[in-house]
C-alpha cells in the first residue's frame, strides 16, 4: 500500500479518479498479451490535459514510473509494470472527437476515442478512416499510434502512421509538445510525430491527434476463395502481388483455425477446407471487375474455389469469420501465445511452410491466421503455462518461428510491438548498437526512466 500522503496528493490532482485498492488495481498487471506481470501502486484515469500534466510532474517530483494505458489490447505486454509499483495512467477519460473536418479531410481526435468509434463517426461524414485492426471495437487512437497498428486494410490503405498527421503530448516534466498539424505538407523541425510512432509509450504521453481521412472508395468485391491445399493458398497470395494487384485486404485462414471459428461461431465456413484466402478488391467500379478477373484467375489456376459475396450479409460473414479467428482460438487453451513475425510477401509460402514443419517438430498446437497479403502471418500457439515441459516447446517453437523469419529478410514484429513479450529477441534482429542508440535516446528525454521503464529492454 503506497505513503498516505502520496495517495492524498494524487488525490488532490485527481479526485476520485485515483484508484489504490488491492483490488481495483489488481487487472492493471494484466493486458491482452499472456501472463502477469506486476500490479501498479496506483491507477490514474484523468479527463484533462491540466491533469495529466500535474500527474506527470508528481511522478516526476516522486520518482515514480508512469504507464500509459489506452484499452490494454496490445498482444506484448507494453501496459504492466515489470516490478511492482508505479503508476497506471489511463486515457479512456480523454474520450472527446473534437473535430471532423470534411473540407481538408482531418479528424481531430483525443488519445482515449476508440478506433471503431472514429470510423463510425468519420463515416456519418461518407469519409473513410482506413486503419481496422482486429480490436477495433476497443482499441484506441492513442494505442493504435503508439503500437502503429495495421489491419484488415493494410495492405491497400497502409497503417496508423499513415494517417498521422499531428500529435500533441506530455514530456517527462510535464511540458506539451506539439508536432505536425493540419496542413498536408508540414517541415517545421523534427518530426517527432514519428517519434511517438510504434515507441509504446515509452518517449512521451500522448493527449491529441490530428488523423487524416479519405474518401471511400466507389465500389468493392469481397470473396472467399476455398483451397484443398494451404500451399496453393500461399501461393496465390504472392501471386496476386506479383501480378500488380493491391487488394484492399488479402487475409489468410489456415483448416485448423477455420474449424475452430467455425465451431464457435457457426457462420458456414468450409470446414474440410485446407485454407482460405478472404479477399476484397476495391476502387473505381471497372478497375474493381478487372483486379477481380486477375484475382480469379490466379486463385482458380492454383486449385482456389472462389465465392463472391453478393450481399451485405454475405460480406459480413467473411469480415466476421476472420475477426472471431483470435477469440475462438482463445477458447481451446488456458495460454495462448500469438506471434506476428512478418516476411517479404514472395516468401508467405516458405514461411508457411516452415510453420507447419515446427508445429510437427515441437509436437504443439498452432493455428495461422494472419495478414497474409502484407507477409503478416499470426501462427498461435494454443498451450497451458503450468505446464512447463510443454511451454520449453513452445519457447523453442518461438524462437524457431523468429530465426525463419529474419533468415527471410524478414521481421519478429509486423505489428504487435516489442514490450516485454519480444524485448529479449529485439537484439537478434537490429544489433547491439541500435538499442544501444535508442537506449540513448530515451536518457535524453526521459533520463530517470520514469515513462513505460525496461519495456523492449531499455
Ligand atoms: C482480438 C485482437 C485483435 C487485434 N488485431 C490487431 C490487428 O489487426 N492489427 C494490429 O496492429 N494490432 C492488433 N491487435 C493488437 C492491439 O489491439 C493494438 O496494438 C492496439 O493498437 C492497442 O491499442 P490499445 O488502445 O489497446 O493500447 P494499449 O494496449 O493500452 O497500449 C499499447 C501501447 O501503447 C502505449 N500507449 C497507449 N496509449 C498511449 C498514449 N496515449 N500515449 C502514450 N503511449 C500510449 C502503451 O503504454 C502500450 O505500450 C489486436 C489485439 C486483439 C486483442
Amino acid at each position: 500500500m503506497p505513503d498516505k500522503n502520496l495517495i492524498k496528493k494524487f488525490k488532490e490532482i485527481m479526485g476520485d479518479n485515483v484508484w489504490t485498492d488491492e483490488k481495483d488495481i489488481m487487472c492493471y498487471s494484466y493486458d491482452a498479451a499472456p501472463g502477469e506481470q506486476c500490479p501498479p501502486d496506483f491507477v490514474v484515469r484523468p479527463e484533462t490535459y491540466d491533469e495529466v500534466s500535474s500527474v506527470i510532474k508528481l511522478c516526476n517530483a516522486e520518482n515514480i514510473p508512469i504507464i500509459t494505458r489506452g484499452a490494454g489490447t496490445n498482444l506484448s505486454g507494453g501496459t504492466v509494470p515489470m516490478t511492482r509499483g508505479g503508476c497506471v495512467l489511463l486515457t479512456t477519460g480523454l474520450n472527446k472527437i473534437l473535430e471532423i473536418n470534411t473540407e481538408d479531410m482531418y479528424a481531430v481526435v483525443q488519445s482515449g476515442v476508440v478506433t471503431a468509434d472514429l470510423a463510425a463517426a468519420v463515416a456519418e461524414h461518407g469519409l473513410l478512416y482506413p486503419p481496422d485492426p482486429g480490436s477495433m471495437k476497443s482499441s484506441t487512437i492513442g494505442g493504435n499510434v503508439a503500437e502503429n497498428a495495421g489491419g484488415l486494410r493494410a495492405l491497400k490503405y497502409g497503417v496508423t502512421n499513415d494517417y498521422l498527421m499531428g500529435t500533441k503530448f506530455f514530456d517527462t516534466e510535464g511540458n506539451l509538445i506539439i508536432s505536425g498539424g493540419k496542413t498536408v505538407k508540414l517541415v517545421t523541425g523534427f518530426n517527432l510525430n514519428g517519434l511517438m510512432v510504434s515507441y509504446e509509450g515509452l518517449l512521451g504521453i500522448m493527449v491529441e491527434h490530428i488523423m487524416k481521412i479519405v474518401p471511400p472508395p466507389q465500389a468493392s468485391k469481397p470473396m472467399m476463395v476455398i483451397f484443398d491445399d494451404i500451399m496453393n493458398a500461399c501461393r496465390a497470395v504472392s501471386q496476386i502481388i506479383a501480378n500488380k494487384v493491391t487488394p484492399a485486404t488479402l487475409e489468410l485462414m489456415d483448416s485448423f483455425t477455420i474449424k475452430t471459428v467455425e465451431e464457435a461461431a457457426k457462420i458456414g465456413l468450409p470446414v474440410n477446407a485446407d485454407g482460405l484466402l478472404l479477399i476484397e478488391v476495391d476502387g473505381h467500379p471497372a478497375a474493381v471487375e478487372d483486379e477481380f478477373q486477375i484475382v480469379k484467375k490466379i486463385c482458380s489456376e492454383l486449385g482456389g474455389e472462389v465465392h463472391v459475396a453478393n450481399n451485405a450479409e454475405e460480406r459480413d460473414k467473411i469480415w466476421e469469420a476472420r475477426r472471431k479467428a483470435l477469440s475462438s482460438l482463445a477458447r481451446l487453451r488456458p495460454t495462448l501465445i500469438l506471434e506476428d513475425a512478418t516476411v517479404p510477401r514472395s516468401k508467405i509460402p516458405e514461411m508457411m511452410q516452415a510453420i507447419k514443419d515446427i508445429t510437427e517438430k515441437y509436437n504443439l498446437t498452432i493455428g495461422t491466421f494472419g495478414h497474409a497479403g502484407d507477409g503478416n502471418l499470426h501462427p498461435t500457439i494454443l498451450t497451458d503455462k503450468r505446464d512447463t515441459e510443454e511451454m520449453a516447446r513452445v519457447h523453442q517453437a518461438v524462437d524457431d518461428i523468429f530465426d525463419t523469419a529474419l533468415n527471410l529478410g524478414g521481421t519478429i514484429s509486423g505489428e504487435h510491438g516489442i514490450g516485454s513479450a519480444k524485448a529479449k529477441y529485439l537484439e537478434r534482429e537490429v544489433g547491439k548498437g541500435t538499442i544501444e542508440y535508442m537506449r540513448r535516446l530515451k536518457a535524453g528525454v526521459d533520463p530517470k526512466n520514469l515513462l513505460n521503464p525496461h519495456k523492449m529492454g531499455l
